[in-house]
């Protein structure tokens, strides 16, 4: 499931292909995933678009289109955004294309089909249940802190929970707390302020490097260009239940359920 380092990836490079380009044709082959505002179709609504900006709100893509409306992408599970020519083979299960100039293609693909392309008015506050960016100025140590404090989530629950910081999934989450050897069910009140300042320190760095590597791919996960990141080679717990830790090397990494999600972790590091 593409987290905040990967749609930045796939934003980085949709941003070298596609800004200033128009959009000719929409051509949407399963209704469900392209959503328009009321009384609008949306094939008919984005043709002659242009794209004039792209970025990333959490883990969703976003266009920025000429009008002042947006494109708002989320890949959910096993969405895929790539821009190719015309001739390149689709993905399977390729449900909208959008027709560039430049004779490219803009295909969204999603064989689960829990993904959405949705066209937003402009000014519409499509985002406002969004919490913070972890890259962002606004993330500071009073801000995070002011966060888990006298909570009693689970501090795993509370990284995942996008209302409150955006853009990080399981992956990321089980990486960080590891890396801040941070128990994943530890009420999030009861970190010390000194674990609370580690993690919001990990979650950065973590963040970071996974963008260096262009995002994890482990299941559906492509770039722009339909390549696959570099991050799985790096991870440290996560999907590694029953191999020894590499930090501590005595311990076998364990896969328990917290929050209806399987979570990674080492008993020793991370008391
Ligand atoms: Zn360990």
């Amino acid at each position: 499931m593409p987290e905040l380092p990967e749609v930045e990836t796939i934003v980085r490079g949709l941003a070298r292909a596609v800004v200033g380009q128009t959009i000719d044709a929409a051509e949407v082959r399963l209704a469900r995933i392209a959503v328009a505002p009321p009384n609008l179709s949306f094939a008919r609504a984005i043709a002659g678009e242009r794209i004039v900006g792209v970025r990333r709100r959490g883990k969703y893509a976003i266009l920025e289109l000429g009008s002042g409306r947006s494109l708002v992408t989320s890949l959910r599970m096993t969405g895929r955004l790539v821009v190719a020519d015309a001739g390149r083979p689709e993905w399977p299960a390729t449900h909208v294309v959008l027709h560039l100039r430049d004779g490219g293609r803009l295909r969204f693909s999603d064989v689960r089909t829990f993904g959405r392309m949705r066209l937003v008015g402009a000014g519409e506050a499509w985002d406002r249940e969004l919490g913070i960016e972890p890259l962002s100025s606004g993330f500071t140590p009073e801000a995070f802190i002011g966060m888990l404090s006298g909570r009693t989530t689970p501090v795993k629950a509370l990284l995942l929970d996008q209302r409150r910081i955006a853009g990080i999934g399981n992956i990321y989450a089980c990486e960080a707390l590891w890396e801040a050897r941070i128990r994943p069910s530890l009420p999030s009140g009861r970190l010390t302020k000194p674990a609370m300042l580690r993690l919001r320190r990990t979650i950065i760095d973590v963040l970071q490097r996974a963008i260096e590597m262009r995002g994890t791919s482990i299941d559906d996960y492509v770039d722009a260009d339909g390549l696959q990141g570099g991050f799985q080679n790096s991870l440290s717990v996560y999907g590694r239940d029953g191999r020894p830790c590499v930090r501590c090397g005595t311990s076998r990494i364990v896969r328990t359920v917290l929050a209806a999600r399987g979570t990674w972790w080492c008993r020793r590091c991370q008391r």
